[in-house]
């Protein structure tokens, strides 16, 4: 299997969360021995849980899995570039690759924002590769939001057409 081929498998964990009306961000982690030890939907609304992004809810999974918090050898795929948080964890987790979709210019941390990996208060580095099936994993969140745009445009016409109905009940 190709990095392409496990990402496709983080892509079906993203289409999941945006079905649940999450973000649409999914991640898997493939263990030492090239084996799926967890797949996850990004779901902190699901959970009420801010720290349920994917990656996290991944990153228990394998440590569940092996009886390990420590997943030296394993590669994370996210389907979106970690934030600080997921950055964090992942390496505290001393993943051993992390590879990537759509870089995220606003909340990553990766080769963005905070840039997590080359800084200072960062012990444990993982191979990083950014933008394997980025077209398609952006493509997802573009998708998203462009459908949540359309709901509220609609519910606030909704909201004032209600509202000329009142006034002309008033009237
Ligand atoms: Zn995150």
């Amino acid at each position: 299997m190709t990095d392409e081929d496990f990402m496709q498998l983080a892509i079906i964990q993203a289409q999941r969360a945006g079905d649940a009306g999450e973000v649409p961000v999914g991640a898997i982690i493939i263990g030492a021995g090239g084996e799926l030890i967890a797949s996850a939907a990004n779901r902190p609304i699901t959970d009420h849980d801010p720290s349920a992004h994917a990656e996290i809810v991944a990153l228990r999974q394998a440590g569940q899995k092996i009886g390990n918090y420590r997943l030296t050898g394993c590669t994370l795929y996210v389907t979106l570039e970690p934030c600080t948080m997921c950055a964090g964890a992942i390496s505290h987790a001393r993943i051993g690759r992390l590879v990537y979709g759509a870089p995220d210019v606003k909340g990553g941390a990766v080769q963005n924002g905070a840039r997590f990996f080359d800084s200072p208060s960062c012990h444990h580095s993982p191979e990083i590769i950014g933008g394997v099936l980025q077209q398609d994993c952006a493509a997802l969140l573009k998708d998203f939001f462009k459908a949540r745009r359309a709901q509220k445009a609609r519910r606030s016409q909704m909201d004032s057409s209600q509202m000329d109905n009142s006034k002309r009940d008033e009237a």
